[in-house]
């Protein structure tokens, strides 16, 4: 069994959601489809909501082109015979949601809750029309399965109980009475083919409607395969793979064959926005692969993601940055050989959850220098004084402040490890480390 994941790109055109269709349908094995909302909904349905609860009268105006551009796809790509479904699916939806909407208008108020409902029908949406598009595909509905619980700073899954549920609930339709896998049976039998809409979620205590954050139904997608111990995990997007940079800054950029889960987590932590960084645990737990797949160019080889990779492998696999950053350091001879700073440091932060993405320390222990992004700069000096206000009037540590506005770039590799820094020669990650620094350093004089 497989799981295949389409992106908003993926579903958000014609050619893209006709594409899907067949990769879909010739399919050699029993799968799960999971899929996001039509491309830019997510990002449309936050605004329009932001609108009505303004009091602005014009989100009438974007529902009519929302519901518009969902039955433009209809009438599109869906066969006459399955229209009507698709279209009372679609309409049943935006009927709840004109409702909310114009509560809020009414009410000049939009809270975190109502967020979560609004930002929730995108998937819902997309799902009943891909659930007409594919032949034979039974719909499900995620929330039933994907569980989060609820943290101080935001939500996670749940996931013993998430696995427990999706075992329930997919088991039954992928094995036979006999409990043996129908696709490995001797009779050839049909294809079992389900649908989930990705990134929604509900909350175990409450049951009312969460997600798993921007970008995450690869997130979805991941807890499917590893729960139901699937052969592989397909992430279809828009790009032919994970890429030695990004395109858009470095020209000689391409398409890396093959990486570790350990460097694909570094390189989409560091920028690279080809998966939801989540996504990566759960199967890596499970040691199930992770195909990265262009729906756009369905030939193309991808990127496979896997455990370890063979031998003699290059050093270096790619470079990425983020922007926004900012370095706070932490100095003063007073720190020299004294136990527990970097734990007070890391604690505070934590307590206040700022997140902490580099960290160097001298080796004589006199400063330790963490990355933060640039909007937590000032809110982890202001903690960080008032932790270390005592040393801080006694001279034994400087006042701490941060440097702002940044880049970090990240060179990944794993077998950077094994290899001494003379035996680094791949000249073409050279001259692109040179050109993105060159860049940074242009946009940021
Ligand atoms: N639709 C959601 C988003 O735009 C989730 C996803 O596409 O993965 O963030
Ligand atoms: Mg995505």
């Amino acid at each position: 069994m497989k799981v295949l994941k389409f992106g908003g790109s993926s579903v958000g055109s014609k050619e893209s959601i006709t594409n899907l269709k067949e990769i879909v349908e010739s399919q050699q094995d029993d799968v799960i489809v999971v899929v996001s909302a039509l491309g830019g909904i997510t990002d449309k349905l936050i605004a329009t909501a932001r609108m009505a609860a303004g009091g602005d009268r014009q989100y009438e105006t974007e529902m009519e082109a929302m519901l518009t551009r969902h039955e433009n796809m209809i009438s599109d790509v869906i066969i006459p015979q399955r229209r009507a479904a698709a279209l009372d699916g679609v309409h049943g939806l935006f009927g709840e949601l004109k409702e909310i909407m114009q509560g809020l208008y009414l009410l000049h108020d939009l809270s975190e809750k109502t967020m979560d409902i609004i930002v929730s029908y995108g998937e819902r949406l997309s799902s009943q029309i891909v659930a007409q598009l594919i032949d034979d595909i039974r719909l499900f509905d995620s929330r039933e399965f994907i569980k989060t619980e609820h943290n101080t700073h935001n939500h996670s899954i749940d996931s013993d109980l998430t696995y427990r549920l999706i075992r329930e609930t997919f088991q039954p339709l992928f094995n036979a009475p006999d409990g043996k896998p129908i696709a490995n049976s001797q009779q050839p039998t049909a294809k079992v083919k389900a649908l989930a809409p990705g990134f929604i979620s509900s909350d175990a205590q409450t049951g009312e409607i969460t997600n798993l954050g921007r970008g995450g139904s690869d997130y979805t997608a991941s807890l499917l395969a590893a729960a139901l111990d699937a052969s592989v995990l397909e992430i279809w997007t828009d790009v032919d793979g994970f890429m030695t940079a990004d395109p858009r800054v470095i020209s000689s950029a391409y398409t890396i064959d093959e990486l570790s889960y350990v460097e694909a987590m570094e390189l989409c932590n560091f920028g690279a926005k080809v998966v939801y960084p989540p996504t990566i645990y759960p199967v890596c737990q499970k040691n199930i692969p992770i195909l990265i797949k262009n729906t756009f160019n369905p030939t193309a080889r991808g990127t496979e993601i896997v455990n370890e990779l063979p031998a003699g492998t290059k050093a270096i696999k790619g470079i990425s940055s983020i922007s926004d950053t900012a370095l706070i350091t932490m100095r003063g001879l007073g720190m020299v050989g004294v136990i527990g700073v970097n734990y007070r440091i890391f604690k505070t932060l934590a307590e206040n959850g700022i997140s902490v993405f580099l960290v160097s320390q001298a080796s004589s222990e006199n400063s330790t220098s963490i990355g933060v992004r640039n909007e937590d700069a000032a809110p982890a000096c202001d903690l960080l004084n008032r932790e270390f206000s005592k040393e801080i009037a006694l001279g034994a540590i400087f006042p701490i402040s941060a440097e702002m506005d940044l880049a970090t770039i990240a060179i990944v590799g794993e077998n950077m490890k094994r290899s001494p820094t003379g035996r680094i020669r791949d000249q073409h990650i050279v001259r692109g480390a040179e050109e993105l620094a060159a860049q940074i350093a242009q946009r940021n004089p």
